[in-house]
């Protein structure tokens, strides 16, 4: 059999578009897939670049395609299929050989699975690759994590396939073991916040204001003309401008409204909060895709729960005030995006570089927008504290919106419109401008109650209590 130059397990919508795009791009790549005749469908419909594809019906026929030392891609389905893969492939495997798993894994598998082959003397990388069907085939923004020597042999492959912006690859190794697979994560949570600001502007829009959907898409595109650039943007005008062919309805009509979600948005709140940290405008957009979910919920409280109806009350909001409010809460979506970056950074002591990280999303990935540049440059000259949001450019940029921010919060809470991202995101930031909050209070009352103890204003050191008697 010819010698690929890397092998890849698993055929499915990402696997079959990384193996056309690795191909295309001048590497032979021996394909293998759990299902054996998604093999030969696949090669057969591969056109011109079927010949640079060889079938491997085995994983041993997988290993036998490669020269040592192998490098096999897994894009399959994440948690336990990727270990019963690596399973099924290790007894054909030799030292220095190195498996790369390029599916949204959780990070604490892909550090225990690194731990584990490292052992046996194989090579583990962890790789995040985003930006759906279309940017595996012709592009993705691509997060490595392992070790600099098992990413060195695979490094041209991978940099070859990535995204490209202003000439430059979107692929970077970022760290030891876990680093790129939990940038992905973080970059999945961002990118639900993302997501769910966009529909709640939607919404306002929609349920307040009364607009049909070709008009919101109309807006949605002129604002992709903007600062809030971006491909979520654009594609959002895409979706709102769509007819369903069958019934002639808006597409976005005949969609049912419950949200699904594999993962990645939750463990970025699991993971934020074990490392003491809170990214509320992406907990808030968890929590939303998980309230959508609860149809029946939903349905009887229409009957029985009283508010505003919005339909009646209007929300009067300026499309400005909308555009302003919605770039506001993304800079704050991705603050806090960055932010638990540099936490997990500190805690596993991976020297994650936030400009790289930054630089990488430019183009490939799903949350790719305008901003990205000028958080690039805000990282590069580190704000206070290592925040985004306290770093010159962008505390002006906050400065400048939040006050649209706000008025849409407002006027959306008055018209009985739910917008938990958007008010999420407003809270953290009224919170990060009082130097001195409210948490006195929540002092005296966990001293009065557990005497936990406190510090004073005026002293130095802790344990004091309160004076509460009794
Ligand atoms: P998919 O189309 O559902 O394909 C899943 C693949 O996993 C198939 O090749 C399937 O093989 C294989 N598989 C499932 N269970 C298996 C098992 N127990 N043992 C061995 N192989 C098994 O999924 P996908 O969308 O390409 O996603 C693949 C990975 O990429 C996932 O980790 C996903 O989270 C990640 N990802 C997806 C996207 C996206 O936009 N879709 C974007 C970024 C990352 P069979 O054909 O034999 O069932």
């Amino acid at each position: 059999m010819a010698k690929a130059r890397i092998g890849l397990i698993g055929l499915g919508v990402m696997g079959a578009n990384l193996a056309l795009n690795i191909a295309e791009k001048g590497f032979p790549v021996a394909v293998h897939n759990r299902t054996t005749p998604a093999i030969d469908a696949f090669i057969a419909g591969a056109g011109d670049l079927a010949d640079r594809l060889v079938a491997a019906p085995t994983p041993a026929a997988l290993a036998a395609a490669l020269a040592p030392p192998r490098a096999i891609i897994l894009m399959v389905k994440a948690g336990a299929p990727v270990d019963a893969t690596i399973a099924a492939l290790r007894p054909h495997l030799e030292p220095g050989d190195i498996i790369i798993d390029a599916g949204n894994a959780d990070f604490n598998d892909t550090r225990r699975r690194e731990a584990a082959l490292r052992e046996a003397g194989l090579a583990f990388v962890g790789m995040g690759v985003s930006g759906g069907e279309e940017g595996a085939r012709h592009g993705p923004s691509i997060m490595v994590g392992g070790t600099a020597q098992a990413f060195a042999p695979i490094a041209g492959i991978v940099e070859a396939i990535a995204a490209c912006y202003n000439g430059a690859s979107c692929a970077a190794h970022l760290g030891p073991d876990g680093a790129g697979h939990f940038v992905k994560t973080v970059h999945n949570g961002i990118e639900y916040a993302d997501m769910q600001m966009i529909a709640e502007i939607y919404g306002l829009l929609r349920h307040a204001e009364g607009r049909p959907p070709a008009r919101i898409a109309a807006l949605f595109d002129e604002w992709n003309g903007g600062p809030l650039r971006s491909y979520l943007v654009e594609i959002t005008a895409k979706v709102l401008a769509a007819s369903d062919p069958e019934t002639g309805l808006p597409m976005v009509d005949v969609i049912h409204d419950c949200a699904g979600q594999k993962g990645t948005g939750r463990w970025t709140v699991i993971e934020a909060l074990r490392l003491g940290q809170s990214v509320p405008a992406i907990e808030a957009a968890v929590g939303a895709r998980v309230w959508s979910a609860a149809k029946d919920l939903r349905l009887a409280g229409e009957a029985v729960l009283q508010g505003p109806d919005p339909t009646q009350a209007g929300a009067g909001l300026l499309d400005a005030d909308l555009e302003r409010a919605l770039l506001a809460a993304r800079v704050i979506g991705y603050g806090q995006g960055f932010s638990l970056l540099a936490a997990a950074s500190g805690e596993f002591g991976w020297q994650l570089d936030l400009v790289r990280i930054a630089e990488i999303w430019r183009a490939g990935c799903i949350i790719r927008s305008a901003l990205l540049d000028d958080i690039a440059s805000a990282f590069a000259d580190p704000p206070p504290g290592g925040s985004l949001i306290l770093s010159l450019h962008f505390a002006q940029v906050l400065s400048g919106n939040t006050g649209a921010l706000r008025r849409v919060v407002a006027r959306a809470v008055q018209a009985g419109m739910p917008v938990p991202v958007l008010s999420a995101a407003l809270a953290w930031y009224d919170t990060m401008r009082r130097a001195r909050g409210t948490a006195s209070l929540i002092q005296a009352q966990r001293d009065f109650f557990g005497a936990h103890g406190f510090e004073r204003v005026d002293r130095d050191g802790g344990g004091y209590h309160g004076p509460w008697g009794g």
